[in-house]
């Protein structure tokens, strides 16, 4: 059989396919700079390329360098994330930024291992920046590329596990053309976005058709293998925007959850939904001595994150005294100012339509 799925042919044509067809165009795209390659490569975490696309100017304009990143308020961070999730992300990269400026005189370490050890920074973000920035023989090994070898290859060892993560990487690094690993590295990633695609994959203009073991036997909907069923928590937030003289009482969240470190109105949060009725015999009122001229559900906005769905229902509490008792950590600001204050997208939507900034 000739058509059996081969290293060599694998790299040879991937690489060849990159050369001369692969006409992905992205800013990040041939940029020597550690810095900027690490700032891609953070924001297309879990984000799609033309989803992170704005993101990744808006970054680079505001915070041209690391020392900039370094150098800016937290806040002025956070907004310009807003609407990429996992903050935690944005969290790390400004310790990060911080560290490399502060400790390292603001030059990003070199090799595979010292970038390892920076916070945030896994085995995929160390591999592509080793790799983009310093030329370095280091194999990505991501969502694309589990794709591409488990359908090529005819894999079926479910890639979530220790044994397919170590099968995977392993035969990652040795199709890697270490001559050029960056363009090698480039190439899997490009063809796994634009032709090896999850859904409905474009065997027909892929350079690997020949000898792919899925195409051949009709499998590609069953490759890659996950082995188990993501459990989605099903979460239902609701806010009531307590707003007292042309103000909105917020505050900050914490805690290892969703949207740390951003701000938001007063959260009440079950696992089922409460409606207007229910909310309002809730001790939260009681509790807090809450008195409202009116209080209206003004509608709900539905997100699916990757281990979670959640369900968010706005209330507007329009107060008729301002509480004496004094809520959690927050503070009352001027919906006119509100614009300045970084909110999770969610709530950005709603407050840019139902107030004023
Ligand atoms: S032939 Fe199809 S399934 Fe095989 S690698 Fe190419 S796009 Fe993926």
């Amino acid at each position: 059989m000739n058509n059996v799925p081969n290293k060599h042919f694998f790299t040879k044509q991937l690489t060849a396919w990159h050369a001369t067809e692969n006409n992905r165009n992205l800013p990040w795209k041939n940029e020597p700079e550690p810095y900027k390659i690490w700032l891609s490569e953070v924001i297309l975490q879990q984000t799609r390329a033309l989803q992170g696309l704005p993101y990744y100017l808006r970054f680079v304009d505001a915070f041209p360098t690391v020392k900039d990143l370094a150098a800016a308020k937290d806040e002025d961070a956070f907004r310009l994330w807003q609407g990429l999730g996992y903050y935690n992300r944005c969290k790390n990269m400004l310790a990060t930024a911080r560290y490399i400026t502060n400790e390292l005189k603001g030059k990003f370490p070199t090799t595979y291992d010292t970038l390892l050890q920076l916070k945030g920074i896994g085995p995929y973000t160390a591999s592509a920046i080793a790799s983009f920035a310093f030329g370095l023989p280091h194999a990505v090994v991501d969502g694309n590329v589990y794709r591409v070898l488990s359908r090529y290859f005819g894999i079926d060892t479910p890639f979530d596990t220790t044994e397919g993560k170590n099968i995977f990487s392993t035969l990652a690094h040795e199709l890697l053309e270490t001559k050029d690993s960056a363009a090698y590295n480039q190439a899997i990633m490009d063809l796994g976005a634009t032709v090896c695609t999850p859904g409905k994959p474009l065997c027909d203009q892929c350079p690997l058709q020949k000898k792919c073991f899925a195409f051949d036997r009709g499998l590609t909907d069953l490759l890659p293998v996950r082995s188990k069923k993501l459990k989605i928590r099903k979460r239902y937030f609701h806010y009531l925007l307590l707003l007292w003289n042309n103000t909105l009482w917020i505050h900050k969240r914490n805690g290892n959850d969703i949207w740390e470190n951003l701000y938001e109105p007063l959260l009440i949060e079950d696992t089922e939904p409460i409606d207007l009725e229910k909310l309002i015999q809730c001790s939260f009122f009681k509790d807090n001595d809450i008195k409202y001229s009116s209080i209206t559900y003004s509608g709900s906005y539905c997100q699916r994150l990757t281990h979670q769905q959640i369900e968010t229902r706005f209330f507007i509490v329009t107060l008729s005294k301002k509480p004496k008792i004094h809520l959690h950590d927050g503070l009352w600001v001027k919906t006119s100012e509100l614009g300045k204050t970084a909110f999770p997208k969610t709530l950005v939507s709603f407050l840019e339509n139902n107030l004023y900034f």
